[in-house]
C-alpha cells in the first residue's frame, strides 16, 4: 500500500504556501476586484473581527506601523469566512506521494515548465553565480509553488492574514505575518492593491510568507523594490535562491538528487540520515535511473516502501525541507527538476493504493465513468472528491452499495 503522507503546514515553517495546497485562485485579479473571488471569500461583516482589528492597529503602532500604512493597508479589507474554512480543512489534509507527483508534476506542468526553464535560463545561472543554487532546483520550486507564475494567489493578504490572527488558532504566527505584510507596504515594495497571495498569506512565483520576505527577501533587479508579485519573477526566484542559501546552507556545486534504481531486492540502509559516499551505493548495485547530478554524501530515500521508487539526495535535500518541511514538497521538486534537466518520468512504480489499483487502474476508472457521462475532471488517476461523487452516482445508477470508494470490480464494470 501508498503510505498517505500528511503534507506539512508550510506556512508554519517554510517560506512558502504551495499554490496547489494552499488553494489559489487563478491570478489576473486585482486584490479590491472581490466579485472574482468566491463569495466566503469577500470581506464579511464581523463584530468581533472588527474590535480586534482596532486592538491590532494598537499593538502594530507600537511597533512602528504608521497611522498612514495602516489606513491604506486597511481600506477595503475585512473578514474573510472562506480563509477560516480552508485552514480548517487543511488540518485533515493527507495525499498519497504519488498523488502528488501526478498533481504538481503532470505532463502538462512538465512541458510548461520546460518552456519557462528556458526563458530564465540566463536568470537563473547568474542567480547560480551568486547563491550557489542550482537552476533546476530553484525552477522547480518555481513551478510547484505557483505552476512557474501562473498561480500566484488572488487573496488580498492583510484580509487574509488578520482574519486568521483573529480566528486565533494560529494567532501569534498570523499577527507576526500581518505586522510583516505592514512593513512590506510601509517600505513601498509594492501597493495594497497588489499585496494579494493564498489564503495563508503566501505571497508571488515563489509563495513566500511575509516573515520570510522580511527576512530573505531582495531586489535583484536593482529597481529599489523587492517585487514577488509582479509577472516579472527576477526577485522571487533570487529570493528563493537566498532563502535556500542562507536559511537552508544550500552547499555550491551540489545537486538535489536523482531516481534511482535498487538491485533486486535490495534489503541495506535507507532512510534521511544514511549518508554514504555515491560510490558506496553503487557498490551496493544501485544506478542512476536517468542523469544523476553532483551529490556529494548522498542519502537513500524510499518513501513508498519495499517496491516503490526509490532516491539517492544530497545534503541539499535539508536545504529545500528548510524551505517547506514536507519530504514529499521536497521530493515533488526533485522530481520536477530532473524532468527540467530532460529526463523522463518515474521509472519506478509505486506500489498498488489502499484499494489494490494501480495509477493505470485508476485512470481507467476515470475514463470509464467519464464515457457512462460522470464528470471526473481531467482523468489524471488521483482519486478527488470529483471522483469520489462519480463513483457514488454510478452506484445509485446502477442499484450497486454506495460507497463512493474505487475497486477492482468498478474498474472491470466500467472498463473498455
Ligand atoms: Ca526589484
Amino acid at each position: 500500500m501508498t503510505r498517505p503522507m500528511r503534507l506539512s503546514r508550510r506556512a508554519v515553517l517554510g517560506a512558502s504556501g504551495a499554490a496547489l495546497l494552499a488553494g489559489c485562485l487563478p491570478q489576473g485579479i486585482t486584490a479590491f476586484d472581490t466579485d472574482g473571488l468566491p463569495p466566503d471569500l469577500r470581506p464579511t461583516s464581523n463584530a468581533g473581527y472588527e474590535a480586534w482589528v482596532q486592538s491590532f492597529k494598537a499593538r502594530a503602532r507600537a511597533q512602528g506601523i504608521t497611522q498612514a500604512t495602516l489606513d491604506a493597508a486597511f481600506n477595503g479589507t475585512g473578514y474573510l469566512p472562506g480563509v477560516v474554512a480552508r485552514d480548517r480543512n487543511q488540518a485533515e489534509f493527507t495525499r498519497s506521494l504519488e498523488d502528488y507527483f501526478a498533481l504538481v508534476a503532470s505532463e502538462a506542468k512538465v512541458t510548461a515548465g520546460r518552456a519557462a526553464f528556458t526563458n530564465q535560463t540566463r536568470l537563473l545561472s547568474r542567480i547560480e553565480l551568486r547563491f550557489g543554487t542550482s537552476p533546476d532546483v530553484v525552477a522547480a520550486i518555481w513551478g510547484v509553488e505557483s505552476e512557474f507564475g501562473a498561480r500566484r494567489g488572488d487573496i488580498p493578504v492583510i484580509s487574509a492574514v488578520s482574519t486568521l490572527a483573529f480566528d486565533g488558532r494560529r494567532g501569534a504566527f498570523f499577527e507576526a505575518q500581518l505586522l510583516a505584510a505592514l512593513r512590506i507596504l510601509q517600505q513601498g515594495h509594492t501597493t495594497p492593491d497588489r499585496l494579494i497571495g493564498s489564503w495563508a498569506g503566501a505571497m508571488g512565483h515563489t509563495q513566500f510568507i511575509p516573515t520570510s520576505f522580511d527576512a530573505y527577501a531582495i531586489d535583484f533587479d536593482g529597481d529599489g523594490r523587492k517585487d514577488i508579485w509582479g509577472t516579472d519573477p527576477t526577485d522571487a526566484l533570487a529570493s528563493t535562491a537566498a532563502y535556500l542559501a542562507q536559511a537552508g546552507n544550500w552547499r555550491r556545486g551540489l545537486g538535489l538528487g536523482a531516481e534511482v534504481i535498487l538491485p533486486d531486492g535490495y534489503s541495506g540502509p535507507s532512510g534521511r540520515g544514511t549518508w554514504r559516499a555515491v560510490a558506496d551505493w553503487q557498490a551496493r548495485g544501485i544506478r542512476p535511473a536517468a542523469d544523476l547530478p553532483e551529490l556529494g554524501e548522498a542519502a537513500l530515500l524510499r518513501p513508498a516502501g519495499n517496491g516503490g521508487p526509490a532516491f539517492l539526495v544530497s545534503r541539499n535535500f535539508e536545504a529545500v525541507m528548510r524551505y517547506n518541511a514536507s519530504e514529499s514538497y521536497v521530493l515533488g521538486v526533485l522530481y520536477m527538476a530532473g524532468r527540467l534537466r530532460g529526463t523522463g518520468p518515474l521509472v519506478g512504480r509505486f506500489p498498488p493504493d489502499e484499494w489494490g489499483l494501480l495509477i493505470e487502474d485508476r485512470i481507467a476508472l476515470q475514463e470509464g465513468l467519464a464515457r457512462q457521462g460522470f464528470d471526473v475532471g481531467r482523468p489524471d488517476g488521483v482519486i478527488g472528491t470529483k471522483t469520489t461523487e462519480a463513483i457514488r452516482a454510478y452506484q445509485t445508477r446502477a442499484g450497486l452499495p454506495v460507497t463512493g470508494t474505487p475497486s477492482r470490480a468498478l474498474v472491470q464494470a466500467l472498463g473498455g
